[in-house]
């Protein structure tokens, strides 16, 4: 299915209201309508897309999911192949999972059922670590709120258990109507159960039909070392239940804090590191706080240059689920001495007079000898 902005798709802006979308649908659905268009593959093609984003901007909690999310937040399912509106049975975009879980998190606390249960059950739960965590790994402990099946019907959605379930007559149970319109073969959602299958005769009072209920669910979860930011971890079988008894996954998404002292990129560490001037000139050696709480000493050489990249192979972040480690990259900045004695000026000035700085600095040696020739050609 393309990726094309659905608004795009139906001709409409984003503030369209409900009835021009629908009329926008409408208008394109008769269009490049399969009995009009016989044969024609790029009409076929236009008429699926038009429905397929009818199927979420129609659809008021779909499309809001759509805005916030995008296609993630409409259709977890995505790239499973089926889908498409004609495609698989029942609801392609059923599973309204990530706009769910963040109204859940984000929201109102679990209140006791009520809320439409949708196809897709992954739940999202967001994970923020400081870097030293990312580094060694962590275990959290969680607390959410996801769908169980109804104490009170068993799951089943109606008052007092299965005696108030019964199949589809309209469908017979498969949940989907089958029919031919000129040359396509169309499966459409069965329109009396809603692609269930069943029909509850008296819905249970407790979940409202729905068949299952929001409780809290709490659970330790270990975030392996080297996560990033963005990271998704997939904790299977820990999502929403969904009706028709599947349970969805539980995906821990990471974001990792900025760290005071290091700057990570990808796998390696960052660190910019001011020394004295004397220390350049001469040479001195330091210790560096490493993540996992060791330290490695540095030595840095006499004459070591501003902005010169030291690099400590081994000594970055650990790479995911991998026992290769980045390097610990140490950019050195060189201090200019500021608010000198007279004493300290002397014995610079001393040094100066010594001579030799052409030698002592070639690269700024090199440099003004070629202004000069520079002058002169001019
Ligand atoms: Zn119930
Ligand atoms: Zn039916």
């Amino acid at each position: 299915m393309s990726e094309r902005d659905l608004y795009e798709v139906l001709g409409v802006s984003r503030g369209s209201d409900e009835s021009e979308i629908k009329k926008a649908y409408r208008d394109l659905a008769k269009k490049y309508h399969p009995d009009k268009n016989r044969g024609d593959v790029s009409a076929e093609q236009k008429f699926k897309e038009a429905s397929a984003a009818y199927e979420v901007l129609g659809d008021k909690e779909k499309r809001k999911a759509y805005d916030r999310f995008g296609m993630s937040g409409v259709d977890p399912q995505r790239g499973r192949g089926g889908g498409g509106p004609f495609g698989g049975r029942g609801d392609p975009f059923g599973g309204s999972a990530f706009s769910d879980v963040f109204e859940e998190f984000f929201g109102h606390a679990a209140g006791g059922g009520g809320r439409r249960s949708s196809g897709g059950g992954n739940l999202r739960y967001d994970v923020e670590l400081t870097l030293e965590e990312a580094f060694s790994g962590v275990s959290r402990h969680i607390v959410f709120a996801r769908t169980e099946s109804c104490e009170s019907c068993s799951g089943t959605g109606g008052e007092g258990g299965s005696k108030n379930v019964t199949e589809c007559r309209k469908c017979g149970g498969a949940g989907v109507m089958r029919f031919q319109q000129g040359f396509f073969a169309i499966e459409q959602t069965c329109d009396h159960c809603r692609g269930q299958g069943r029909v509850i005769e008296k819905k249970c009072g407790r979940c409202g039909g729905q068949g299952v209920e929001r409780k809290e669910r709490q659970l330790d979860v270990t975030i392996p070392a080297g996560v990033d930011t963005d990271n998704k971890l997939r904790v299977p079988n820990e999502g929403n239940l969904v009706s028709g008894g599947s349970r969805g996954d539980l995906y821990i998404v990471t974001k990792v804090s900025p760290h005071e002292v290091y700057k990570r990129d990808g796998l390696h560490l960052g660190i910019r590191m001011p020394i004295g001037m004397i220390d350049a000139i001469l040479g001195t050696s330091v210790e560096i706080p490493i993540l996992d709480g060791s330290r490695a000493r540095v030595n840095i050489k006499e004459g070591v240059q501003n902005g010169q990249r030291l690099r400590i192979s081994g000594k970055g972040m650990p790479e995911l689920r991998s026992k290769k480690r980045g390097d610990l990259l140490i950019d050195v900045y060189v201090e200019t001495p500021v608010k000198l004695t007279s004493k300290q000026k002397e014995i610079l000035e001393q040094f100066r007079e010594e001579g030799r700085l052409a030698e002592n600095a070639p690269e700024s040696a090199k440099f003004f000898s070629r202004l000069k020739g520079f002058f002169k050609g001019g």
